[in-house]
Order: structure tokens, then C-alpha cells, then sequence
């Protein structure tokens, strides 16, 4: 099964417009406004680069 992330909003300074959206490869990332992005598990193929990417450490991958 494939591994999926999640988002920890809580490392989320939700002040910016999220960078990790460009580096998703697959457009499972969204942002409404200036909050956490969120993660569409059925895009999500679990590559991690969202998570190696947020220096704040916002991404998790989650089995
Ligand atoms: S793990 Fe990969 S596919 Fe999933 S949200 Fe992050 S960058 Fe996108």
C-alpha cells in the first residue's frame, strides 16, 4: 500500500501562500488562502518531496 502525508498544521505558520505546492508532482497539494495546504490522498503517491522541501517540518509521511 502506498504511503501517503499528512499535514502537521500545527508547524504551519499559515502566513504565506504554500511553496510545496510547485513541488508536488502531482497537484495532490492545495491551499485555501493562507492556511496549512491540504493533501488529496487519492493523488498522493507518498514521493516525499513535499516533506523534504518544508523547512518547517509541516509535511509527515503517514503509512
Ligand atoms: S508526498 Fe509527493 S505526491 Fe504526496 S503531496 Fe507530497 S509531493 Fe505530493
Amino acid at each position: 500500500m502506498a504511503e501517503h502525508v499528512r499535514v502537521l498544521t500545527d508547524r504551519c505558520p499559515q502566513n504565506h501562500p504554500c511553496p510545496a505546492l510547485a513541488v508536488c508532482p502531482v497537484g495532490a497539494l492545495t491551499q485555501q488562502g493562507m492556511a496549512a495546504p491540504t493533501v488529496d490522498l487519492d493523488q498522493c503517491t507518498g514521493c516525499g518531496k513535499c516533506v523534504r522541501y518544508c523547512p518547517m517540518g509541516a509535511f509527515e509521511v503517514a503509512g
